[in-house]
């Protein structure tokens, strides 16, 4: 296996019927690069850059954070790279942050509602990002996104510090794509309206998951409710993926479950177009996916949304 892996490194993904998927990777550092790289990532999905702000003891400048963007862009060499704006909070904190201690973390003030708030941070941020983006194919995504009020919000924040560096006479590229996660239920159902003013969604299983099934993610008591593969998720990616590709735009996902060898069958024929995973997942998932008709796998969809239960959609997938 390891030798047939060997050779998809330089390939495109293309299914046993020519339809051809990106497989981008997850990296939480520039030195992550290396083996995307070596594992034949056509992309990356998801940069989490709270890594640049944690150990440490204070917040990253903007060149510092402007050189680590760079260098991920530039080393990518024109391939996709979607960065993820600073996602911090529930179960990532900052020691030189001083967050209030919260009842719920998960639930709390984190992500794209810390930033929203503390502009001081979110700005220096984007400007970082902007002034990055001529050096590659840069993709702009804001994580946590409940409201299309937060997301309208976020961006017109983008827009007010690139007119600012513009006005300065810094080059910033005309092309970034401006996305955002769905891992919040909310943004899955109202994907219609929030489809018709991003560029692009990725979906975050880990937290949709969490929050659909109301199970912490790190609580091991309640894990048996941790279900990538429950009709109801299914359903919700589904919603998604329709809204997103009825407005002509893509849809990823950065989660685990782009990976996961039982939902990457299901994944194809709802119409996902970006797979984001880590790095040594990407060529067993290449040459899963160049076993698997997309066509064929789409035919089966309708019977896979109405089943009733995890186990009996897991027995339509291994009987494919
Ligand atoms: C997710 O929620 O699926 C995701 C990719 O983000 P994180 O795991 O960083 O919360
Ligand atoms: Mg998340």
């Amino acid at each position: 296996k390891k030798e047939e892996w060997k050779k998809l490194v330089h390939q495109k993904t293309v299914t046993k019927d020519n339809q051809h998927v990106e497989l981008a990777a997850n990296i939480g550092n520039p030195d992550d690069l290396d083996g995307v790289l070596n594992n034949g990532g056509e992309g990356i999905g998801l940069y989490r850059t709270e890594f640049l702000y944690m150990g440490r003891d204070n917040f990253p400048t903007e060149d510092e954070q402007f050189e680590a963007y760079k260098k991920v862009l530039e080393k990518m060499e024109g391939k996709p790279v979607v960065i993820r704006t600073l996602d911090i909070g529930g179960d990532k904190e900052l020691p030189y942050l001083d967050l209030p201690k919260e009842l719920n973390p998960f639930l709390g003030f984190r992500a794209i509602r810390l930033c929203l708030e503390r502009q001081d941070i979110f700005r220096t941020q984007l400007r970082a990002l902007l002034r990055a983006s001529v050096y590659g194919n840069l993709k702009i995504m804001f994580p946590m996104i409940a409201t299309l009020d937060e997301f309208r919000q976020a961006k017109a924040i983008l827009n007010e510090e690139r007119e600012q560096l513009v006005q300065q006479g810094i080059e910033v590229s005309e092309q970034i794509e401006v996305g955002m996660m769905v891992e919040i239920p909310s943004t899955a159902v109202m994907a219609d309206r929030f489809a018709k003013e991003v560029d692009f969604f990725s979906i975050g299983t880990n937290d949709l998951i969490q929050y659909t099934m109301a199970a912490d993610r790190m609580n091991q008591h309640v894990s048996y409710l941790y279900q990538p593969y429950n009709p109801a998720i299914l359903r919700l990616i589904h919603m998604v993926i329709q809204a997103a590709h009825k407005e002509g735009k893509w849809v990823g996902m950065c989660g685990e479950m782009a990976g996961d060898e039982i939902a990457i069958p299901i994944l194809l024929g709802l119409g996902l177009d970006e797979f984001s995973m880590s790095a040594t997942s990407i060529l067993p998932a290449r040459s899963q996916i160049s076993k698997l008709s997309k066509e064929e796998l789409a035919g089966h969809i309708d019977t896979i949304l109405a089943m009733d239960t995890v186990d009996e959609v897991i027995a339509i997938v291994k009987a494919l």
